[in-house]
């Protein structure tokens, strides 16, 4: 066990082949409920069928390993409005996202908060966190996050001081 301040070299450096990164340790998670209320009209609303998606979630340093979050959810149909709904899952994820809220989250911090520029952000989640995401996924959620805000500094936030700040997430 490395003592605090120790310098420890990422094991991953150098290596330039996606297969041979760790393999990522697998979480089970479940949102499948028998009945649901529909989010239109209120009725109960029985369990049409399962489903399944993947989630990158932050992983773990000490291992090394990358975590996805297998997420089982349950489907579910209102037979009053005919129509089709997932169980909410929105505390996990955006919907057809392939991240977690928290990964997101973190990584729109390190380049509006910190400055880091796109690819040393992506370096960084996978260094510190052991989450890859393309720099071009955190461009565009960096984006989409500037569109909703807008503010007084027309999408660009001041910068930190030269120490940078790195913020620990409060986790989930
Ligand atoms: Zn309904």
């Amino acid at each position: 066990m490395p003592g605090p301040g120790e310098y420890v070299p990422d094991a991953t450096e150098g290596i330039t082949r996606v297969e041979d990164l760790p393999k990522p340790k697998i979480i089970q998670r479940s949102r499948d409920f028998r009945r649901r209320p529909c989010p239109q009209c209120e009725h109960s609303s029985y369990r049409h069928r399962r489903a399944k998606r993947v989630l990158h979630d932050l992983g773990d340093l000490a291992s090394g390993h990358p975590h996805d979050i297998h997420l089982t959810y349950s489907v579910h149909h209102c037979t009053k409005c005919d129509i089709y709904f997932n169980a909410d899952m929105s505390d996990v994820a955006l919907p057809r996202s392939h991240y977690t809220y928290r990964v997101v989250a973190l990584a729109v911090r390190l380049v509006v908060e910190d400055g880091l520029p796109y690819q040393a952000a992506s370096w960084h989640l996978w260094r510190d966190h052991r989450v890859f995401v393309p720099w071009a996924t955190i461009q565009n959620w960096v984006e989409a996050g500037g569109k909703k805000g807008g503010g007084p500094h027309g999408g660009r936030l001041p910068r930190m001081g030269s120490g940078r700040v790195l913020r620990v997430h409060r986790g989930g």
